[in-house]
Parts: C-alpha cells; sequence; structure tokens
C-alpha cells in the first residue's frame, strides 16, 4: 500500500459539475473534509454547456407559476414514471436554491423591474427557466467554484479518474484512482463517496456530449453493487447539429424554440402540429395562427392566455416527430428539419438572447442564424436512468454511496424536461453533501482499506500493456458506439436489442484484445481502455432494460408495442449484478399520495 499516494477524507465527491460541486459545498460547510475529484479540469464539466437555463417556479415572469405547476410538468413530463417525492423536492426547493446561487454571485438576466428573468421552455407550462442568454450553465459553474474554493477542509484533485469504488465489508470505504497526467495511482480512503459523474452519453456515436461522459459513475455503483434503475431511458435532445458531420451532434439549445423558433419540413410545412399527443392537446396550440399568437404574447412581454405551439412539446415527442418526418421523406438535404428563428426575431434580438448559437453555427457551419434556418436532427443528450436513490437523501443502496445529477436516477421518470437537470443538480447535490456528511459524522473510526484489496486493482489496470493482442482501444470504441445508435437507438425493437446484447458480447471479447503500447504517463489509450469497461457495463444496462420494458413511454419507444402499457406505468425496471452476471426485474413504483392527486391533475 505504501507505493501509493494515499489521502483520507470523512467524504469523497467524485465529478465536479454542478451537482459535485453543490454536494461539496454542502459537506464541507457541515464541518466534513472533502476530497473532489474530477477527470478533466475544475470547471470543465458538462454543467458548464448549459445553455438554456435553470428551472425554478420563482414566478418572477408569469406570477401564475407555482411548485405545484412545475411538479405537474415535471411529473408529466415524465409520463407519471418519476419518483414523485424527488419531483415534489425539485419543485419545492429549486426557487430556494436558485436564490441561494444569486446570493454568491451569479448574475441572471433580468426583468425590467429587477428580479431574474425567466424564459419559456418545452414541457413547462409558465416561464421557469432563470439564464444567463444561453450561457447558463457558465455562470452557475463559476459562482460554485468560487464558492467551493473558499472552503477550508476542501482538496481538490484535477485530472484524476476514479476506476473503482472500495468497500470494507458492504460498506464503501473509499476509491482507488489515477491520475491522468503522470499515471499514479491514489488509494482515497473515505467514510461516503457522492457520485456526481454526469451522463453517459460517449455510449451513441451521435451525441452532444464530451469526452469525459462514458457512464463511469454508473458503472462504478454497479460494480459495487448498487442498483441502477429506469436504464431503458436515454433521451434523444431533438435538436442537434446535423451538417457538417464533422460537429453532428452538436446541442441546438431548447431556447431557440422557446424564444419563437419553429420547425419546418423540406416542404416548408410546421409539422409539429400534427405530432400533439392526446395528453397535451388541451396545452397546444392547434393553428399556426394561435402559435403566432403565443410568441407575439411572449416576444412583448405580455402574461400569454392562448396555448402554446407545438414545437414547445417535450423532447421525446419533438424528436420522433422529426425522425418520423426524415424517414417519410420529408427531411432535410443532410437528414434533419429546418429550425428557423430567422423569420420570427430580428438579428439584434437573436443575437442578444442567442450569442452561443449564434456563433455556433457562424463559426461551425458558415450558417446566418439571424438570416437562415438551421439544420437539426435528434442527438444523444441525456441520461435519466441511474443509480437508484433514497428521495430525501440521495444515498444508493449501498451503504456509505451517496448519488446526485445526472448520475442519480428516478427524479425524471421516462423523460426530462429542459432547465430541470441544473435545478436537479443544486437541490439534490446538496441534499446528497448534507446526507453524507451526516453519515460519515454518525461513523466512527477510520475506513479500513485493504491492501490485497488495492493491489489486485492495480494489478488489473495495467493489464492491457502486458497483453499480447493487437485490438485498438478507439476502434472497439466507435464500433459499440456505431452499434448502439443503429440497435438501441429512438425505435427499439426486440430482435435489434437482442441483436446489441450478442453484439456487446463479441465487443467485450476484443476490448479483452486490447493492447495499450507505452507506459502509464500521458496514454489516452490506456484512459480509453478503461473507459471501454464502463461503457460495455452501461451499454448492457441500456439494452437489457429496453427488452424488459415492452411498451413505449417517453424517450424509450418499442416498435411492437407502440403504446404505453398501464402495466409497465406501474413498474420502474432494477438493474443490479448478481455475481458475474446481470440481473433485471421489475419494482412497483412509489405510489403518488392522495394529497398529491388534485395538483397532478391540475386541480390544486
Ligand atoms: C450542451 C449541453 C447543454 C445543456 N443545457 C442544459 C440546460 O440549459 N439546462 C439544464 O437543466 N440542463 C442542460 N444540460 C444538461 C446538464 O448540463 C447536465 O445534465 C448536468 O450539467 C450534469 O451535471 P452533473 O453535475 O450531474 O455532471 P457534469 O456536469 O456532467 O459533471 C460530471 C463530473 O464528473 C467527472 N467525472 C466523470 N467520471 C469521472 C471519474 N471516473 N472520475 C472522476 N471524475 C469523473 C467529470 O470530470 C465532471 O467533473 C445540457 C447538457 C449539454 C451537454
Amino acid at each position: 500500500m505504501d507505493r501509493f499516494e494515499t489521502h483520507s477524507y470523512d467524504i469523497l465527491v467524485v465529478g465536479a459539475g454542478g451537482a459535485g460541486l453543490r454536494a461539496a459545498i454542502e459537506a464541507a460547510t457541515q464541518g466534513a473534509s472533502v476530497g473532489l475529484l474530477c477527470k478533466s479540469l475544475l470547471g470543465k464539466a458538462h454543467t458548464v454547456m448549459a445553455e438554456g437555463g435553470v428551472a425554478a417556479a420563482l414566478a418572477n415572469t408569469d406570477a401564475r407559476d407555482s411548485w405545484q405547476v412545475h411538479f405537474r410538468d415535471t411529473m408529466r413530463g415524465g409520463k407519471l414514471l418519476n419518483n414523485w417525492r424527488m419531483a415534489q423536492l425539485l419543485a419545492q426547493e429549486a426557487p430556494a436554491r436558485v436564490n441561494e446561487l444569486e446570493a454568491w454571485g451569479a448574475l441572471f438576466d433580468r426583468t425590467s423591474d429587477g428580479r431574474i428573468l425567466q424564459r419559456n421552455f418545452g414541457g413547462h407550462q409558465y416561464p421557469r427557466l432563470a439564464h444567463v442568454g444561453d450561457r447558463t450553465g457558465l455562470e452557475m459553474i463559476r459562482t460554485l467554484q468560487d464558492k467551493t474554493v473558499q472552503q477550508r477542509s476542501l482538496d481538490v484533485y484535477m485530472e484524476c479518474t476514479v476506476a473503482r469504488l472500495l468497500k470494507d465489508g458492504d460498506r464503501i470505504s473509499g476509491a482507488f484512482a489515477y491520475r491522468r497526467d503522470t499515471g499514479r495511482f491514489l488509494v482515497l480512503r473515505a467514510k461516503a463517496v457522492v457520485l456526481a459523474t454526469g451522463g453517459i452519453g460517449r455510449t451513441y456515436k451521435i451525441n452532444s456530449n464530451s469526452w469525459e461522459y462514458t457512464g463511469d459513475g454508473h458503472a462504478l455503483a454497479y460494480g459495487a453493487g448498487a442498483d441502477l434503475i429506469d436504464m431503458e431511458f436515454v433521451q434523444f435532445h431533438p435538436t442537434g447539429m446535423v451538417w457538417p458531420l464533422s460537429v453532428r451532434g452538436i446541442l441546438v439549445t431548447e431556447g431557440v424554440r422557446g424564444e419563437g423558433g419553429v420547425l419546418k419540413n423540406s416542404k416548408g410545412e410546421r409539422f409539429m402540429f400534427r405530432y400533439i399527443p392526446e395528453m397535451f392537446r388541451k396545452d397546444f396550440a392547434d393553428t399556426e395562427e394561435e402559435a403566432n399568437r403565443w410568441v407575439a404574447d411572449v416576444i412583448a412581454g405580455r402574461k400569454a392566455e392562448v396555448r402554446r405551439p407545438p414545437e414547445l412539446l417535450t423532447r421525446d415527442v419533438v424528436a420522433r416527430a422529426i425522425t418520423q418526418e426524415v424517414r417519410e421523406g420529408r427531411g432535410s438535404p443532410h437528414g434533419g428539419a429546418f429550425l428557423d428563428i430567422a423569420s420570427r426575431r430580428t438579428p439584434e434580438e437573436i443575437r442578444k438572447k442567442l450569442p452561443s448559437m449564434f456563433q455556433q453555427f457562424h463559426e461551425l457551419a458558415d450558417v446566418d442564424i439571424t438570416q437562415q434556418a438551421m439544420e437539426v436532427g435528434p442527438t444523444t443528450h441525456y441520461m435519466m436512468g441511474g443509480i437508484r436513490v433514497h428521495p430525501e437523501t440521495q444515498a444508493a443502496t449501498v451503504p456509505g454511496l451517496f448519488a446526485a445529477g445526472e448520475v442519480a436516477g428516478g427524479l425524471h421518470g421516462a423523460n426530462r424536461l429542459g432547465g430541470n437537470s441544473l435545478s436537479d443538480l443544486l437541490v439534490f447535490g446538496r441534499r446528497a453533501g448534507a446526507s453524507a456528511a451526516a453519515y460519515a459524522k454518525a461513523r466512527t473510526g477510520e475506513p479500513q482499506v485493504r491492501t490485497d484489496q488495492v493491489e489486485a486493482i492495480a494489478a488489473e489496470l495495467v493489464v492491457p500493456f502486458e497483453r499480447a493482442g493487437e485490438e485498438n482501444p478507439y476502434a472497439v470504441q466507435e464500433a459499440l458506439q456505431e452499434m448502439m445508435g443503429t440497435y438501441v437507438g429512438i425505435a427499439r425493437s426486440e430482435d435489434d436489442l437482442k441483436h446489441a446484447l450478442a453484439e456487446i458480447e463479441k465487443l467485450r471479447a476484443r476490448a479483452a484484445r486490447v493492447r495499450v503500447p507505452g507506459h502509464r504517463q500521458y496514454n489516452p489509450g490506456w484512459h480509453t481502455t478503461l473507459d471501454l469497461d464502463n461503457l460495455l457495463t452501461v451499454s448492457e444496462a441500456v439494452t437489457r432494460a429496453a427488452i424488459e420494458r415492452r411498451e413505449s413511454r417517453g424517450a424509450h419507444t418499442r416498435v411492437e408495442y407502440p403504446e404505453s402499457d398501464k402495466r409497465f406505468g406501474a413498474v420502474n425496471v432494477i438493474v443490479r449484478r448478481q455475481g458475474e452476471t446481470m440481473a433485471v426485474v421489475q419494482e412497483p413504483l412509489p405510489q403518488v399520495p392522495d394529497e398529491l392527486k388534485p395538483v397532478l391533475a391540475g386541480e390544486a
């Protein structure tokens, strides 16, 4: 053990996006010593990329908003598969968390009377997203980071990847990590670990995610024996860039539609009017005239009294609609749809409200969005599924393990509403930090880490240098991404999913033959090889859960079962490790209590 760099903390937070930072701040504030690790540099997490805003029922822009409406929107957006208590806590606590962020120095866009301005977004009944132009995540990370570095009892480890969780009996006792630059190993003892590692977007070829998102937290928790929940629900955001190919998948914020942008097919039709699901029919405009009036009201800063345009339906609905238009031959030249803001807002307004989008299209596609329509199509964006947690404490099913943010499951059900992730990070990051601190306080004595356990992990991690095989890790990763997009994408069939499982096994065999040249210093090939195991675990979990859910709901579409099925609406699909096999079981969904039923029905 002496040959490893070793540190001890009350709490280890893995991941320094919004959830990790908020958890670390809370735990440190409560007096715990905290080690905070991230795979890249501090400040460079997905949270920094968030564009549209953070959802909180502040009711600044429309006084009709309330936690009750936010709760209802979240549950309906999630097709009622959400953990109701998490949805309730999110809706009730998000305003306080956003105000707190402002008190810590975040500068949001303002109403004319100086309050935090809120914008419209898909699935939210009223303008609810507090924002900073289309760079909200940047402001959030800047503020949280400032607050983090002020904490005395907190150390940050940048460019460190956690490769395994350590256990003492059935309890978490720390983590084993490696430094990405030197390749040196780290043993981090801790009474509790909070996983805040974000998503799994890199499992698919077309995605809006950056290189870090290889499902590490999901795989670490699974490996340590924790339950995963709702893994079949992968969010395909409807609007990613489709052209040029080199930038395919990069996100085009929903804020474009929130600001009045419309979707059209190659015939110039606003096709979304044809795709309004029954559940949402009474809330969405069914004529262009009504939809245009809503936009005019919003632009003029008036309270909209008519129904919203169908472009603001939930992401699952819009992504499926674009896919169908393309499939039926009405797609844009590069296989997407047209998103037009140019004919709806003045160039000055577009540059002011959507500066990043203006720049993104100008620099990457040579398109001036103040004059031309954008070409957009679905891109893998967000993971609704994740580590199963207790709704109040964020405790996972393994003692000492907590999870928050995108890596945790349950809150968003079958589909997340835009803006609800940033509020999730603040509300449940804080809760996870507080619970982990309380758990650590209650445990006396140092967490035990066995020498043979860490020696075995260290030996496992260097195996790729010692193999005789000839496989290339990048080629295996690419083949997996291509396969997942083809067989476990937006529309899924049993045959395709079973084929995907067989392919995962073949890819696993290929991954076991990867040989990495060189040594541990500055070796991205080695990092990619280690990431592969996580990607394969997560891909298998998504595929197995997708086979189990024999219905269509939210982001999960099964071609043989195009409708939602009441029986599946009452269960979550749980994935857990059983020896060397992955078990999949259905468990009853916690039932919404009677006092919340009128809120859900819009009667309270
Ligand atoms: C382009 C884009 C725009 C978005 N816009 C919005 C928006 O407007 N509103 C909204 O609500 N949501 C938005 N989202 C979603 C939202 O940004 C993310 O869901 C959210 O930021 C996730 O936060 P997190 O704290 O859970 O994880 P992240 O911010 O993803 O951070 C994860 C952290 O974990 C670290 N990590 C991962 N694996 C390891 C490991 N093995 N060891 C050590 N560290 C590790 C990473 O380095 C990183 O520090 C957007 C997402 C994208 C990609």
